[in-house]
C-alpha cells in the first residue's frame, strides 16, 4: 500500500504558489488578495478561517478577514460583497459557511462575482465546470483531483465511485473525474448496494461524513482510495474510510488527517492566484 501524503503534496503546491506570487510581485508590483467574511462565533469556522489566513500570508497573498456578529443583517453582507466585487485589490472572496439561519446562503453565493468566487460555488462556475469550460473549482474536490493526478497521471477508463452527492464535494468531484475520462458512479444515502458499487471501483472518493463507513471488504485490490471525511469521534478525527482495514487491501489511500485536508487550503490559495491572473 502506498500512503498518498496530502501534507507533502500540499506543501509542494504552496511552495510553487509562493514562488508564483513572488514573481508577480517583482513583475507587476501587485499581489493577489483574498478576503474572507466570517459571521458569528462558530468555533470550527473560526479555526478554518484562521488556517486560511495563515496559509495565505505564508505564500505572500494579501489577506483580510472581515468579521461580523451572528445577528448581522443579510443586507449588510450583500452590500459588503458588492463593494468587494469592484475592489481591484481583492482577487478572491470567500464567505465562510455555514451561515446563520436568517441569511440566505444561495443569495450570498450568487452575489459574489463568479470571477472572484474562490470557493467555486456560484452557479456560473458550477455550470462551467459541468460543461467542461474553464471555471473556479471547489477547493476540496480540486485537492482530491490533484492528489489523484499526482499519484496516477492517466485516469482514462478507470471506474470511479464517488460516495456522496453534495454540491461541495460529490458533484464537482464527479465532473472532474468525467473530464479525466473515468466511468463515474455517484452514490448517496439512498444507494441500494454501496458495498457492491465500491467493489467495482478502481478509484473510490468517500465524501460522506460517516466515520469509517468504507470497510476493508468493500474495496478491491489495486483500488485508489481518497478519504474526504473529517469526523470527530471519541478516538479523535477519523475519515469515512476504515483506514486500518482498507490500507491492507488498497493500492493507495489518503490518511485522515494529513490527506485531503491540507490540499483544500492549498487549493484555496491556488484559486485566489488563478482569479487574480484572469482578472488583470
Ligand atoms: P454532506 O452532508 O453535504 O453530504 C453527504 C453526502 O453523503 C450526501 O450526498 C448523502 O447523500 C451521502 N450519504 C449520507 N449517508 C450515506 C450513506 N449511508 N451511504 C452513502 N452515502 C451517504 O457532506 P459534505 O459537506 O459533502 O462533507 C462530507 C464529509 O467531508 C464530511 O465528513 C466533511 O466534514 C468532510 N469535508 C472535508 C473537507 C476536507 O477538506 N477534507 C472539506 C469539506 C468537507
Amino acid at each position: 500500500m502506498i500512503l498518498i501524503d496530502g501534507k507533502k503534496v500540499a506543501a509542494e503546491l504552496r511552495e510553487e504558489l509562493k514562488q508564483e506570487v513572488s514573481k508577480l510581485k517583482s513583475k507587476i508590483n501587485k499581489v493577489p488578495g483574498l478576503t474572507v467574511i466570517l459571521i458569528g462565533e462558530l468555533a470550527p469556522s473560526k479555526i478554518y478561517v484562521k488556517m486560511k489566513e495563515k496559509a495565505a500570508n505564508e505564500v505572500g497573498l494579501k489577506s483580510e478577514v472581515i468579521r461580523y456578529p451572528e445577528n448581522v443583517e443579510e443586507k449588510t453582507i450583500l452590500e459588503k460583497i458588492n463593494k468587494l466585487n469592484v475592489d481591484k485589490s481583492v482577487s478572491g472572496i470567500l464567505v465562510q459557511l455555514p451561515l446563520p439561519k436568517h441569511i440566505d446562503k444561495q443569495k450570498v453565493i450568487e452575489t459574489i462575482s463568479p470571477k472572484k468566487d474562490v470557493d467555486g460555488f456560484h452557479p456560473i462556475n458550477v455550470g462551467n465546470l459541468s460543461s467542461g469550460y474553464d471555471s473556479c473549482i471547489p477547493c476540496t474536490p480540486l485537492g482530491c483531483y490533484l492528489l489523484l493526478k499526482n499519484f496516477e497521471k492517466n485516469l482514462t477508463g478507470k471506474k470511479a465511485v464517488v460516495i456522496g452527492r453534495s454540491n461541495l464535494n460529490g458533484k464537482p468531484m464527479t465532473q472532474l473525474l468525467l473530464k479525466e475520462n473515468c466511468t463515474v458512479t455517484i452514490t448517496h444515502s439512498k444507494t441500494k448496494d454501496l458495498k457492491g458499487e465500491c467493489l467495482k471501483a478502481d478509484i473510490i472518493i468517500a465524501a460522506v461524513g460517516i466515520p469509517k463507513l468504507v470497510k476493508g471488504d468493500w474495496v478491491k485490490k489495486d483500488a485508489i482510495v481518497i478519504d474526504v471525511g473529517i469526523n470527530k469521534t471519541d478516538d479523535g478525527i477519523v475519515g469515512d474510510v476504515e483506514f486500518d482495514e482498507v490500507s491492507k487491501i488498497a493500492k493507495a489511500i489518503t490518511p485522515v488527517p494529513g490527506g485531503v485536508g491540507p490540499m483544500t487550503i492549498a487549493c484555496l490559495l491556488k484559486n485566489t492566484i488563478e482569479c487574480f491572473k484572469k482578472n488583470i
